[in-house]
């Protein structure tokens, strides 16, 4: 942010774009405050002034008012919130592309059946007439210099049809090249749409609550997979659209983006808009100018990010799989929570905010209790044509190893395996995410060795043998208070000698899968082999044709794949999803499964679960098999009252990183030091330093500390800005307020 002067005295206000000069070059900038006087530190200074007015109150001021909102809580500076939430390239773009008067392109859409007289069409010229007919064959709206070239109908013609209201020329900046979003109601000029789906009872309850509810409403839509959530989203858009108003689709993972854009554009049209890490740099620019631009409503699809558009006159967000922690943006500063700031931006702007999920995070659910709930409990209990859930069977690896059985895949899950070709059936097999250092556990008894202070598994640490090469010396870890201890020979529950660590790299456990299936047909759906916009899409698209009988992947796998063939959802390894030294490791876990579990038995046959684990009585496991979601979160939340954790205290994690593992240690707990006093002293507590659990990333050591505090209660640290002062060249900090992982 830079200090301009204003000469000319025009009436700026912040929101307003101008031109200026930066450096010698010709920039667009936004102004982010007006100042009455000169700040003391510029005192004396030449001030370079503005040159123009690009745009008056290009941004609203309730959108600016949320940043410096999302700036405040997320302890950061609206600079770097603005950098988050602007458009790459958009601003600090050479003027000069701005200089000349944008080009304008003139749009010609008939005007609906209803707002049209009856009688309007009397006495046109036959050639009015034909130009009415026309435009109505080309699906009620068209460009006009292509229109014209076209059918010889000239721009005269078409004034005199607006001047008697029978068509709308409406002029559009360039760049808006995509047609406009089509108004339910306007099915007749556009019969190609998709009509809206004859709602089922409950989801006409469900609907009808969400347009019952006050502005700024939150309301919580907690549907089993295939419940007809998404019908109900695109009927509450719809609702949003008619009555003029703006409405905004939120998906976790970009992957969810085309089936969701595609879905809309059937039934809106090609004027959806679409804003994501998938779009260029292009893309992104002109929906985000779309947005300003537009009088009219629109209708956004995207992710995370996309919360921060400014769209004007937002009628209703919607959170897709609303606990996803996609959601969340870890680095780099702001880490703000997607579901959070939507919140304020319902209650700054009057929309609803539907959060739909078929596991609600635990906050959410939470937020639906009491007396006076600030979030609407909706539920849609069923599947659409009541196809039921599959069933949950368990297969526990210690009777496999008692038996003599050694390999990853057990005989249960080999035998459903290997029936599928002959059936024509498919199966997904979900490998828990590397990242996470494994943990020690016993394939005897299940026991896993956790922190005598904190109760969070300890992790298995390998220091590098010196000079590089041959393994390392191993040892035990605690990720939150760095508390070490050395690896036993034997299990301390049951004295078993089956005492290892547990947590394979996915790489590994991909490669002996693959060899283990022999004779069957795998596909790998992994980071590695869904690169690119389209990645997830292709390999989906690869599998769905039956190209292979089993999907073998990650998270990711979980996640909105709806297809009929896949009768067998399977977990080869539960346990490494169980034992995360994380604040929200079980509800996570239970999450993942359960959505997993709704990948099965889509189709006509009837699917099943297959887990895999050494702790069949782990609570995470115990409700997965009894689907008893709700029952988990009951539990969950008395337990975490009782230990006094997140949502019943505040956690705040600062993590540091640094090009050497020393140099960062050493940061780490300086910095410890220095916050300890005024951290105490608000009744908050410090834990660590610590190694993050990811310890090493792209050539950089990771440290961080962890605070806990009362809720509610304010931050006690420093500015952003004073604690970085402090930390020696070249090692990093991200201040996380509320972190969804260690
Ligand atoms: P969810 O988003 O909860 O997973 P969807 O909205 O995708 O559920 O609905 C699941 C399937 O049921 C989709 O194929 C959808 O087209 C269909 N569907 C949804 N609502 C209805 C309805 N009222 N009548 C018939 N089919 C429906
Ligand atoms: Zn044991
Ligand atoms: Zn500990």
């Amino acid at each position: 942010m830079f200090t301009y002067a204003n000469p000319e005295g025009w009436p700026l206000a912040s929101g307003d774009l101008v031109r200026l000069r930066l450096q010698g070059r010709r920039h667009v900038g936004l102004v982010v405050e007006p100042l009455a006087e000169l700040p003391p530190e510029l005192a004396g200074r030449r001030i370079l002034p503005i040159e123009a007015v690009h745009q008056s109150a290009a941004v609203d001021p309730h959108w600016q008012a949320l940043l410096a909102q999302v700036a405040r809580d997320c302890h950061t500076s609206l600079f770097r919130t603005l950098k988050t939430a602007l458009p790459p390239g958009w601003l600090g773009q050479r003027a000069e592309r701005h200089a000349s008067a944008p080009r304008r392109r003139i749009r010609v859409e008939a005007r609906s059946d209803a707002a049209v007289p009856a009688d309007a069409t009397a006495g046109l010229t036959p050639r009015q007439l034909q130009a009415l007919e026309l435009l109505e064959r080309a699906g009620g709206a068209a460009w006009l210099s292509p229109f014209s070239a076209a059918t010889g109908i000239g721009r005269s013609v078409l004034e005199a049809l607006e001047r008697r209201g029978l068509v709308r020329l409406r002029r559009m900046a360039d760049g808006l090249e995509e047609g406009a979003v089509l108004l339910p109601g306007s099915e007749g000029v556009a019969p190609q749409l998709e009509r809206p789906q004859v709602l089922t009872p409950q989801q006409d309850e469900v609907l009808a609550a969400i347009r019952a509810a006050a502005p700024g409403q939150a309301l919580l839509l907690w549907g089993v997979t295939g419940a007809g959530k998404t019908e109900v989203y695109l009927q509450a858009a719809a609702d949003a659209l008619a009555a003029g108003r703006s409405a905004l689709l939120l998906t976790p993972e970009i992957g969810l983006i085309p089936q969701l854009l595609e879905r809309c554009r059937r039934r809106f049209g090609s004027g959806v808009l679409e804003y994501h890490s998938g779009c260029s740099e292009g893309q992104r620019i002109r929906t985000w100018r779309r947005c300003l631009a537009s009088g009219s409503p629109v209708l956004v699809v995207g992710t995370r990010s996309a919360v921060f558009l400014p769209i004007p006159q937002l009628g209703l967000i919607v959170l897709d799989e609303e606990h996803d922690s996609s959601y969340k943006q870890d680095s780099p500063m702001p880490c703000y929570h997607a579901r959070d700031v939507a919140r304020q931006r319902a209650l700054r702007s009057g929309a609803r905010l539907v959060l739909g999920s078929a596991t609600p995070c635990l906050e959410t659910w939470l937020s639906c209790q009491g007396s006076q709930p600030s979030t609407t409990l909706l539920r849609l209990p069923q599947r659409i044509g009541s196809r039921p859930l599959p069933p949950v069977r368990l297969v526990d690896m210690r009777h496999e190893l008692e038996e003599g059985h050694r390999r990853l895949i057990s005989r249960p899950l080999m035998e459903r395996l290997a029936a599928l070709p002959a059936c024509g059936e498919q199966a997904v097999v979900l490998v828990p995410r590397r990242g996470y250092s494994s943990f020690l556990s016993c394939r005897s008894c299940g026991e896993v060795v956790q922190c005598p202070h904190c109760d969070v598994a300890l992790t298995v640490h390998r220091s590098r043998a010196a000079g590089g090469g041959g393994a390392g010396r191993q040892w035990l870890r605690c990720h939150w208070c760095d508390h070490r201890q050395e690896i036993g020979e034997r299990c301390g529950a049951c004295g078993s000698t089956a005492f290892k660590p547990f947590g394979a790299g996915t790489q590994r456990v991909m490669e002996q899968l693959e060899a283990e299936l022999e004779g069957l047909r795998v596909l790998r759906f992994d980071r590695d082999t869904t690169r690119g916009r389209e990645g997830h899409r292709r390999l989906l698209d690869q599998f769905a044709a039956g190209e292979a009988d089993v999907l073998v992947g990650t998270q990711m796998l979980a996640k909105g794949m709806d297809l009929p063939d896949v009768t067998l959802a399977a977990v080869l390894a539960a346990d490494g999803l169980l034992h995360r030294p994380d604040l929200r490791a079980g509800e996570q876990s239970l999450q993942l499964l359960l959505q997993l579990a709704g990948r099965a038995g889509r189709g006509d046959r009837p699917g099943e679960v297959l887990v895999q684990t050494y702790c069949p009585e782990h609570p995470v496991i115990r409700h997965l098999v009894d689907g008893r979601y709700e029952a988990f979160l009951e539990e969950e939340l008395a337990l975490r009252r009782s230990a006094g954790l997140v949502p019943f205290s505040r956690a705040c994690l600062l993590r540091l990183a640094g090009p050497s593992a020393s140099g960062t240690a050493t940061a780490a707990a300086a910095l410890a030091e220095r916050i300890r006093p005024g951290v105490v002293a608000a009744g908050w507590l410090v834990i660590g330093p610590a190694p993050a659990p990811v310890a090493r990333v792209a050539g950089r050591s990771r440290w961080q500390l962890l605070l806990h505090g009362p809720t509610a209660s304010v931050l006690p640290l420093a500015s952003e800005a004073e604690l970085r002062a402090g930390l020696p060249q070249g090692v990093s900090l991200a201040i996380d307020p509320d972190p969804l992982e260690l």
